[in-house]
């Protein structure tokens, strides 16, 4: 299969502000495409199924994992959360650039199976910020809240083999950065060599 997409992994910890940015870019940005993760954790308020997640009981998904049907799965606090290489094979040879919202564990993996994914870690300012963005959102029990504060130290360490690091103080400062690491990308030279070719085949029979 010719694979013509890009695949974009943003990771970082709850709270460093990844879906706000992952929005933006998703406004900003024309031929991109969201890969929907399967799940097996329950839909918040505001989620729909196949939309933010493709929304599974917890046996569905493990008869999935038996048949190999996922890139990357992990088990994400209580629930399994896991990337199908259908949809992704689908959407790349489609041409279609896909953005991706995984942990370190889940990059990892991309990274083995689509060596050329670019890969990008949203860092908060502090851990002091995360903690109180955390509060803020409403949305997580004290007992969650200690557990996601313990996984983002362990996941901040992972930042050092991503491709580009983004450190979300000011949000639209954070946004430009990703936006620009995504636009270069599609100027590299292998990426356009096609167009290229197209423009000028006198230059290039
Ligand atoms: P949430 O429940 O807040 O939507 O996501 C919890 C965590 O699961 C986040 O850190 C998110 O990056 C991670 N996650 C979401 N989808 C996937 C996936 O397909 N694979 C992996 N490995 N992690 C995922």
């Amino acid at each position: 299969m010719t694979m013509t997409g890009r695949l974009f992994v943003i990771s970082g910890p709850s709270g460093a502000g990844k879906s706000t940015i992952i929005k933006a870019l998703r406004e900003r940005i024309g031929n991109l495409a969201y890969s929907i993760s399967h799940t097996t954790r329950k839909p918040r308020q505001d989620e729909s199924d196949g939309v933010h997640y493709h929304f599974m009981d917890k046996e569905t998904f493990e008869k999935m994992i038996v048949r190999d049907e996922f890139v990357e799965w992990a088990r994400v606090y209580d629930d399994l959360y896991g990337t199908s290489f259908s949809s992704l094979d689908r959407q790349l040879a489609s041409g279609v650039d896909i953005l991706m919202d995984i942990d370190g564990q889940g990059a990892g993996n991309i990274r083995e199976h689509y060596e050329d994914s670019v890969l990008i870690f949203i860092l908060p300012p502090s851990l002091e910020v995360l903690e109180r963005r955390l509060k803020e959102r409403g949305t997580d029990s004290a007992d969650i809240i200690r557990k996601r504060m313990a996984k983002a130290q362990k996941e901040i360490a992972q930042c050092t083999w991503y491709d580009y690091i983004i450190v979300n103080e000011d949000l639209a400062a954070a946004i430009n950065e990703a936006h620009a690491v995504m636009l270069s990308d599609r100027c590299r030279v292998f990426r356009r060599m096609g167009a290229v070719r197209r423009r000028f085949p006198d230059v290039f029979p």
